[in-house]
């Protein structure tokens, strides 16, 4: 997908998950900074070097590539990765990018310190935010293990920080390249809403929107109507290391609160409107 990004302007970024590239029990010891027998070494080993490899070919095309964030137990090793990478690449273009979830409660906390350790190293600071997909698993593990859940209380304290987030980067946008990642209705509109607020560019080259293929079309279509930066998260690969994905998309699409049920109402919405009922 990075050779396939460049030059082409209608892909602005590529993106992977460490998981596609690391074993997750490898990445979760080595997040403890557990010791590692001498195969597992090398093993870590070549997950690094495959990690490189990947910014590097973003860096040597000039391709921006995200990393997404998955469960909390392997994001220490992630995060490393990706000060390390971005201290690497990240001179001129904001190449290595990573996701901070804002349903954990120390995720402001966290990318305020990665903005700073940015701005010490004197290089681009580029990311994505997302509310955070893993949200039961990470509460289940926390309850069974007895330390207490990284996921905030209740939504409204997600939303609270999202969109809190969202009003930081506009406040540093001279030093912050950002995605928001969502189908949220309300932060999306608060975005748009702030760059219009602020007299910016609607095309500004440091603010990205973006929703997942195949969901929230009336969000998406009508951001890039009106002319704001708009991608398409396109996931793929084999069926069977697909998977976890899909499910959670479907969990997602099959709730009562769900994009799907919110889309359906605006779709039923539309065609009462266009009977003239
Ligand atoms: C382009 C794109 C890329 C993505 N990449 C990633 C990624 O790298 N990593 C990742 O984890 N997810 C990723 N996601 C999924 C994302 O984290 C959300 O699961 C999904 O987008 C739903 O959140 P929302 O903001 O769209 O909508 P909303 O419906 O407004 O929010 C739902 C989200 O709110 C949070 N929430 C719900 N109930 C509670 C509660 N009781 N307490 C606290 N929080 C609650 C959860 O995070 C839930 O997913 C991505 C989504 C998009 C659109």
């Amino acid at each position: 997908t990075i050779e396939f990004a460049r030059n082409n302007r209608h892909v602005p970024f590529s993106a992977f998950k460490i998981t596609g590239v690391g074993r997750f029990d490898l990445l979760a010891k080595v997040s403890e900074k557990a010791q590692l027998s001498e195969e597992e070494s090398k093993e870590y080993r070549r997950v690094y070097d495959r990690v490189e490899s990947i910014f590097k070919r973003g860096y040597d095309l000039g391709v921006p590539i995200l990393i997404d964030a998955e469960h909390t137990w392997i994001q220490p090793v992630l995060d490393d990765l990706v000060l390390e990478m971005m201290e690497r690449y990240n001179k001129d273009v904001p190449i290595v990018q990573n996701t901070y979830q804002m349903y954990r409660h120390d995720a402001i906390h966290r990318l305020k310190d990665h903005h700073r350790i940015a701005l010490d190293m004197g290089v681009k600071f580029g990311l994505k935010i997302v509310r955070g997909a893993y949200m039961e698993i990470e509460r289940a593990r926390a309850a069974e293990m007895g330390y207490p859940s990284p996921i905030q209380p209740d939504k409204p304290a997600t939303d609270h920080d999202f969109n809190e987030v969202i009003r930081y980067f506009m406040d540093h946008l001279d030093t912050i390249h950002f995605m928001v990642a969502t189908h949220n209705e309300v932060s999306s509109q608060l975005l748009a809403q702030l760059i219009d607020e602020r007299g910016l560019p609607h095309d500004h080259p440091h603010i990205y929107f973006s929703q997942l293929y195949g969901m929230s079309d009336h969000i998406t279509f009508n951001l890039a109507e009106k002319g704001y930066n708009v991608v398409k998260y396109v996931p793929y690969g084999e069926v069977k290391t697909m998977m976890p994905y899909l499910f959670r998309r479907a969990e997602e699409n099959t709730s009562v609160k769900g994009q799907s049920s919110r889309e359906l109402k605006l779709i039923e919405k539309e065609v009462r409107r266009r009977k003239g009922k």
